[in-house]
């Protein structure tokens, strides 16, 4: 996938290492202060990491594919059609879909921080928090697509959202040509993370 060396460029990001040193440094004090307790911590690290992910937008997604009604409901209020699939929690409260069509591309960024809909996607990844991402895919969204392997037509309109602590949005891709009749199961396997934020197609 042609994202791939994107990802692993920030892996050995020098700035990166230096934050996850930080992040160890204060978790360590914390815990030395009897602030934080070791257990509680990796419980939630592994709730992130296992409960959550974007197998949970795919699911969002797939069922947008199929079912018309609930595909309205999700457009009109991301927020309660997504808590209606029990993807509920933390950085999920205010949600917005915005939905790929023939005439806009729509891609995810938080210019101020990293703000992502962490029930539907999990954590992060690496990239959506650069510093580089963050600036460029604002001041110019077709070349940063393109980075990414997505060729964004002439005629189609880049259109960028900026999360904040206020709001988070989830990207509705385009269904596959030849994806009818598939159960939502076969449809979410379609569905990747990067289709969900905007830098890829699905
Ligand atoms: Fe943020």
């Amino acid at each position: 996938m042609p994202h791939d060396n994107h990802d692993q460029d920030h892996d050995h990001d020098p700035l990166e290492q230096g934050a996850a040193l930080r992040v160890r440094a204060l978790e360590e004090l914390m815990v030395a202060k009897g602030l934080v307790d070791p257990a509680t911590m990796d419980a939630i690290v592994e709730y992130y990491e296992t409960e959550t992910g974007p197998r949970n937008g795919a699911m969002v997604v797939a069922r947008a594919w199929s079912d018309p009604e609930f595909k309205e409901w999700l457009l009109s209020d991301g927020s309660a059609a997504i808590a209606f699939m029990g993807f509920t929690g933390f950085q999920g409260e205010h949600m917005r879909v915005v939905e790929n069509t023939d005439a806009v591309h729509n891609v995810v960024v938080c210019t101020l921080c990293s703000c992502y809909p962490w029930p539907v996607l999990g954590l992060p990844p690496t990239w959506y928090k650069s510093l580089a991402y963050r600036a460029r895919v604002v001041r110019e969204p077709r070349a940063v697509l393109a980075e990414f392997g997505v060729t964004v037509p002439e005629g189609q309109r880049v259109q960028v959202w900026d999360s904040t602590a206020e709001i988070r949005y989830l990207v509705l891709p385009q269904r596959p040509e030849g994806s009818e009749g598939e159960t939502p199961e076969a449809l979410a396997a379609h569905v990747t993370r990067n289709g969900m934020i905007g830098t890829a197609l699905i």
